[in-house]
């Protein structure tokens, strides 16, 4: 057990993929930004969703209904407490953070943008905070600019300040970048969006997975995350965005649950949240989800990003042993992401050789090209860290690169 209490190996054994062998070594899993493991209580949640309390929601007056009911909008209550935001409306379930990203530019860009405004996003987004900016771009002659980062992958408010101009409408930044660990202010930005008459929307997929979030202290306009992320199921996600902008938001997919009256002249909408919502929903998902934070406020968010932050420096450290190896993103006060160069391998062929050692760690541009052109790299490897990790997982991962160093020196 740690000092602060927090006791790493029995949360362990909430996982149980963390006690498989793989490739005939135990699992060091380094790679949760991309998605996390999931806990007993989330796949019992599931499970016996599916065995005792399932049927479609909304639509029946019958008991199985009326309580698969109770279990979704019972989740959408939780993801609400989670984040403090002002009213369970504001929360809106989607397919994940692209999904929810999406339902912002095709529904309030497409709406309340005009030919010549523009949107400000910066150099280090996920490819799902950049591309649909640019189909709406297109599509309404808008205008797109980035704001950059500076070597070490700090964010200066300035670089931000310099393009807003009586143009912008809608700033989108990341909470935290998935390729630096860059942790952006995002209360202080939401001041400067709505200074200029902008809208903030942040893409929180790394943001509320390490951190306390609090949707009226940072006082964003919208704020996607995906269940998956934070230790929940595939398939879930989370848009919150304030009631009065939503109020005015059209819907961008139409049909059933999404309606108040029907004729085959015209249809209303159903109130909020539900007019976001088309279809069957991802019931189980969301009823995991809530699982899921359930579990993460059990232990609580600012322990776990305490305890992640202290394998994170341990982290730092060691990996600055390691001949050759070059950490990019080393901003004061990041959250638990380590992406490195070497010199000697490409980070496709360092994720293969300690993958042999059990070691799970992602190699690629991880949607963020314009980011690895900004680092003049073609590819990065990433090790993400989970409330789950462990010094010794760093150990594990630093001996494995020394293996990488001796195979090709
Ligand atoms: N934004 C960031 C910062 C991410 O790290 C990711 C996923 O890696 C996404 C968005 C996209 O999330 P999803 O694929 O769950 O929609």
């Amino acid at each position: 057990m740690s000092e602060a209490g927090y006791d790493v190996e029995r949360i362990r054994q909430d996982f149980p993929a963390l006690s498989m062998l793989v490739r005939g070594k135990p699992l060091v899993f380094l790679d949760s930004a991309a998605s996390a493991q999931k806990p007993r209580q989330v796949i019992d949640a599931v499970t016996k969703m599916y065995e005792a309390e399932y049927a479609n929601v909304h639509r029946g007056l019958h008991y199985l209904s009326e309580l698969a009911t109770a279990r979704y909008e019972g989740a959408r209550e939780k993801v609400q407490t989670f984040i403090n935001a002002r009213h369970s409306h504001e929360i809106i379930y989607t397919r994940g953070t692209t999904d929810a990203l999406n339902l912002v530019a095709q529904s309030y860009a497409r709406a309340f943008l005009e030919e010549g405004d523009e949107i400000i996003i910066t150099t280090m987004e996920h490819h799902s905070n950049i591309v649909p900016w640019q189909m709406i771009r297109d599509e309404k002659g808008l205008v797109l600019k980035a704001a950059d980062v500076d070597e070490e992958g700090v964010f200066h408010l300035s670089s931000l300040e310099a393009l807003i101009t009586d143009r912008t409408k809608i700033i989108a930044i990341p909470h935290v970048s998935n390729v630096l660990g860059t942790v952006l202010p995002v209360k202080e930005i939401a001041a400067l969006a709505h200074k200029a008459g902008a809208v903030l929307v942040v893409d929180g997929a790394q943001g509320v997975t390490h951190m306390p979030v609090d949707m009226q202290d940072l006082d964003c306009d919208f704020y996607a995350f995906s269940g998956h992320k934070l230790y929940g199921p595939t398939g879930i996600g989370i848009l919150y965005g304030k009631e009065e902008l939503l109020e005015k938001m059209p819907p961008v997919q139409g049909g059933g649950d999404m309606i108040n009256t029907v004729t085959l002249e015209k249809s209303t909408w159903a109130d909020l949240p539900h007019k976001f919502e088309a279809g069957t929903p991802p019931i189980v998902q969301a009823v995991g989800l809530g699982a899921a934070v359930d579990y993460v406020n059990a232990i609580g968010m600012a322990a776990i990003g305490a305890h992640e932050g202290d394998v994170l420096t341990y982290a730092t450290q060691r990996l600055a042993s390691v001949e050759g190896l070059r950490l990019i993103g080393t901003a004061p006060g990041k959250a638990s992401v380590l992406s490195f160069v070497m010199e000697c391998a490409h980070p496709h062929d360092i994720s293969t050789i300690i993958d042999q050692a059990g070691v799970a760690v992602r190699a690629g541009h991880h949607c963020a090209q314009p980011l690895m052109e900004r680092y003049d790299v073609p590819a990065m490897a990433r090790a993400s860290l989970g409330l789950y990790n462990t010094r010794q997982d760093i150990d594990a991962l630093v001996d494995s690169l020394e293996k990488v160093r001796e195979i090709f020196s």
